[in-house]
């Protein structure tokens, strides 16, 4: 059996059948991504840990005992979720050699649920960034065009599914650090809820943004996997026990919101069209689209690049070499501090860092901190509204991204990279679900069609993803 490119679904079927093993299995996706290295979308391959694990599945399929979907199934991590005894650099210089004492609690659920963990994955310096060009171990490559990034931060996640190095993969989106990559890679990439999964052991940016979630090649394996690592956790007060059922059998009376500020300076044309058909299959799946209006959206890159590097200051504070991590070894504590610091972090830690440092400071923390936490309760609000009162729209379409996969070093100035997030950003802020689905390409380069939810109604964002793809592949 041709063992590229398999789903979930397929995957269980052949080991069942006994087409293959686990272990055939495991084998074949990590010759693979030894094969095609120069992608650059893994910086730890857990094969051990992997051929291990097979090892236990093949046993109990040979036991006729009960088999689960994800039982045997490869899945590739971030390599800022810990998985004990293995390295979790977030892709620093600071962790190059920091050992996960302790499993994360979407990895402990994962083991439990039998997945099979392959490796860790490239991503920008502590998940900050929109190409993998931050990350101290060098830039992923786009599985489409080697020229090109490959999104990120989670772009070695996006990459190793696009490129089926790995059957799903997990990432973290801060400010669209999943469906970001997901659109430029031309997958499938889900952030749910705040709150939805876990964050114990995901290596922290910015604390009340960061949120774990999946990347698939469909929407059926993105299901299994975020039923398998979703729910409350005593490790993270922020989780929540969510059962917000809510199957959208019929979608005659279904709203669909079209923001117009997501369509207007700034979007590429090709992308904008390929948006457009998108929305007129909506239409023609029964939906009314509606165009509303998100007034803060304007306002939201200039929030989330104050909160997130407030957040981001005070989490990385905890790198100072002496706890763990690299340490320059200096005789003054200040010098040690300074020295760690200055060779462990790269220019835009640096940068995030003293800006987050600067808009918490005493004399400006009311201008810029306290001000933008205000907006910040506009932007959630433009959302409440168009979710209820005002418009009643069920859910709100927009593209992910402005424009295709750009090309590895285009983007120099930080701005012109920040301005890639715009509009995955104010999903972030306002802590929805929120999915990037592939909707057709410019040249043989994927545009991602983003669809947000109201917040926990992430089975619906889910089941109208799916909605969706079952009309685009029929099409
Ligand atoms: N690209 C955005 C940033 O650099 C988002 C990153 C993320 O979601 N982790 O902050």
């Amino acid at each position: 059996m041709e063992l590229e490119n398999l789903t979930i679904e397929k995957i269980h079927k052949g080991l069942m059948k006994k087409e293959f093993s686990a272990k055939e299995l495991v084998k074949f996706y990590l010759d693979k991504i030894k094969k095609e290295k120069d992608l650059n979308d893994f910086l730890t391959i857990t094969d051990k840990l992997a051929l291990k694990q097979a090892e236990k599945i093949d046993d109990k399929i040979s036991r006729r005992e009960k088999v689960e979907k994800l039982e045997g199934i490869p899945i590739a991590l971030k390599d800022n979720i810990l998985v004990q005894e293995y390295k979790a650099t977030a892709g620093s210089k600071i962790l190059e050699n920091y050992i996960a004492p302790y499993d994360a609690t979407v990895v402990k659920k994962l083991k439990q649920a039998g997945a099979i963990i392959i490796g860790k994955t490239n991503l920008d310096e502590f998940a900050m960034g929109s190409s993998t060009e931050n990350s101290a171990f060098g830039v992923v490559k786009n599985p489409i065009d080697k020229d090109r990034v490959s999104g990120g931060s989670s772009g070695g996640s996006a990459a190793a599914v696009a490129a089926g190095h790995s059957v799903v993969a997990l990432g973290s989106d801060t400010g669209g650090s999943i469906r970001q990559p997901a659109s430029f890679c031309g997958v499938v990439g889900f952030k749910p809820s705040y709150g939805m999964v876990s964050r114990y052991g995901l290596i922290a940016m910015a604390s009340s943004l960061d949120q774990i979630g999946p990347f698939a090649k469909n929407v059926e394996d993105i299901k299994i996997v975020f039923n398998t690592i979703k729910g409350q956790d005593d490790f993270d007060s922020t989780t929540i026990d969510s059962e917000l059922k809510n199957n959208h059998s019929d979608f005659e009376n279904l709203k669909i919101g079209i923001p117009k500020e997501y369509f207007g300076e700034g979007i590429d044309k090709d992308v904008k069209e390929g948006i457009e058909k998108a929305i007129n299959k909506f239409r023609n799946l029964g939906f009314e689209i509606k165009e509303i209006s998100l007034p803060y959206t304007e306002y939201a890159l200039a929030v989330y690049y104050i909160i997130a590097p407030a957040e981001i200051s005070a989490n990385l504070s905890r790198y100072d070499g002496i706890k763990y991590g690299f340490s320059a070894k200096q005789k003054s504590l200040l010098d040690n501090y300074l020295k760690t610091r200055a060779k462990g972090f790269g220019d835009e830690v640096r940068r995030r860092v003293m800006l987050g440092t600067y808009v918490l400071s005493a004399g400006y923390r009311d201008a810029y901190y306290n001000k933008a936490q205000k907006v910040r309760a506009m932007i959630v609000n433009d959302f409440k509204k168009v979710f209820s009162s005002q418009d009643c729209v069920d859910f709100v379409l927009t593209p992910t991204t402005p424009t295709t996969a750009f090309k590895i070093g285009e983007k120099k100035d930080p701005l012109a990279m920040y301005l890639s997030d715009i509009y995955t950003v104010p999903a972030s802020l306002a802590g929805l679900p929120a999915i990037s689905m592939p909707c057709g390409e410019v040249g043989k380069l994927p545009i991602g069609l983003q669809i947000i939810g109201p917040q926990f109604k992430d089975n619906s964002v889910l089941e109208i993803a799916q909605a969706f793809e079952n009309m685009e592949q029929s099409s």
